[in-house]
C-alpha cells in the first residue's frame, strides 16, 4: 500500500472542519470541508479504503487509491474540477476538491427537467471541451454521466459545467486496451458490453467509450428521459436501439438529433471523435451566437 500523506485520525478534525454531505457515490461520501487555517471551503471526497480495495481486487484491477487525486492534480482546465490536496488515515482516503456549489447535473435535470436547446448546447460544449482536453492527453474518463458533471449555479443561462469523478479515468497508452468492466450500465458503450460477454472478442476499448456516453448525456439533456429502458438494457445498447419518436423529441432540431446519433453509433470505428463533435454545426452554432435563439 502507498503510505504517502498518511495522517492520524485526530489530525483530520484539527486541520479540517468537515460538515454536511454534498453527495455520495459507490465508495465515497462527499462533504463540505473547511480548511481550518485558511478558512477556505472545499468539497471533501472521503473514500472507504477497505471497500475500494475489495472492489479493485474483485475486478483484478490495478488502480491505486491515490491515482484519482494524482490525476486530478495533474490537470488544469476551466471545465474540470481541481484537486487542492489529498491525505489518508488508516481507514479513509481524503481528497480535497474545488467546491462546485450548484449541485450535479442529474439533480438539476430531476429538479428542472430537460434543457432548452441553446442552454443544452452551451453546457454540452463545456463538457466536450473538458473531454477534448483529456483525450488530447490520452486520458479516458470512462464514467461520464450527469452525476459526475457539476454545475456552478442553478441558473441555466450562466452556469458553468465542471467534469468530476476521475475514479475510473485511465491513461490509455495503446488505444482500445482498457479491458475492465466498469462505468455505469446506462452509459456503457456497446463495445464495453461485448468485450465482456463475448469471450471471442479481443478488442478492448478506448476513448470511443467516452463519446458514446457523451451521446447518452446529450440525449438526456434534451429530453430528460434515458435512451434505454431498464428491461433488456444490454441488448438495446449493443443493437443501438433508441428512438427519437417519443413526444420529448418533437421540438428538437434535426442537427441536435444528428449529433446524438453520430455519438451513439454502435461501431466504435464509425463513431465520431471529440474533435469532430466540436466541429459539428450544432455546437459550432452556439459558439457564434451571442444572443439566445429559441
Ligand atoms: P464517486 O466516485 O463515489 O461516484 P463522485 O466524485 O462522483 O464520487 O462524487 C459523488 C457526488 O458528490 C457527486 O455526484 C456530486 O453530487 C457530489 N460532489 C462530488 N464532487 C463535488 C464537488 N467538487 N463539489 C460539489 N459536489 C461534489
Ligand atoms: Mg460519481
Amino acid at each position: 500500500a502507498d503510505l504517502r500523506n498518511l495522517v492520524s485520525d485526530d489530525w483530520v478534525p484539527k486541520n479540517w472542519d468537515i460538515s454536511h454531505e454534498l453527495g455520495t457515490g459507490n465508495f465515497s461520501e462527499v462533504k463540505l470541508g473547511i480548511e481550518v487555517k485558511e478558512g477556505k471551503k472545499y468539497a471533501m471526497k472521503i473514500i472507504d479504503k477497505k471497500k475500494f480495495l475489495q472492489f479493485q481486487h474483485k475486478r483484478g484491477s490495478v488502480l491505486s487509491l491515490n491515482d484519482e487525486a494524482d490525476m486530478m492534480k495533474s490537470l488544469s482546465h476551466p471545465n474540470i474540477v481541481t484537486c487542492r490536496t489529498w491525505f489518508q488515515t488508516e481507514a479513509h482516503m481524503y481528497i480535497a476538491l474545488e467546491l462546485v456549489e450548484g449541485g450535479d447535473l442529474l439533480k438539476n435535470l430531476l429538479e428542472d427537467g430537460c434543457f432548452q436547446e441553446v442552454q443544452a448546447a452551451r453546457i454540452f460544449l463545456m463538457i466536450c471541451n473538458a473531454v477534448s482536453y483529456l483525450h488530447e492527453r490520452q486520458l479516458v474518463h470512462r464514467d461520464l454521466k450527469p452525476e459526475n458533471i457539476l454545475l456552478t449555479s442553478k441558473d441555466r443561462e450562466t452556469m458553468v459545467a465542471k467534469l468530476a469523478d476521475f475514479g475510473l479515468a485511465r491513461q490509455n497508452l495503446k488505444s482500445r486496451d482498457c479491458r475492465t468492466f466498469c462505468g455505469t450500465p446506462h452509459y456503457f458503450a456497446p463495445e464495453v458490453i461485448t468485450t465482456f460477454t463475448d469471450t471471442n472478442t479481443k478488442a478492448g476499448y478506448g476513448k470511443e467509450v467516452d463519446m458514446w456516453s457523451l451521446g447518452v448525456i446529450l440525449y438526456i439533456l434534451l429530453s430528460s428521459t434515458p435512451p434505454f429502458e431498464e428491461e433488456g438494457l444490454y441488448n438495446q445498447i449493443v443493437e443501438g436501439r433508441y428512438e427519437f419518436d417519443v413526444q420529448e423529441w418533437t421540438c428538437v432540431s434535426p442537427e441536435a438529433k444528428e449529433l446524438v446519433q453520430q455519438m451513439m453509433t454502435v461501431s466504435p470505428s464509425k463513431r465520431i471523435n471529440i474533435q469532430q463533435a466540436l466541429n459539428h454545426p450544432w455546437l459550432k452554432f452556439v459558439r457564434f451566437t451571442p444572443t439566445p435563439m429559441r
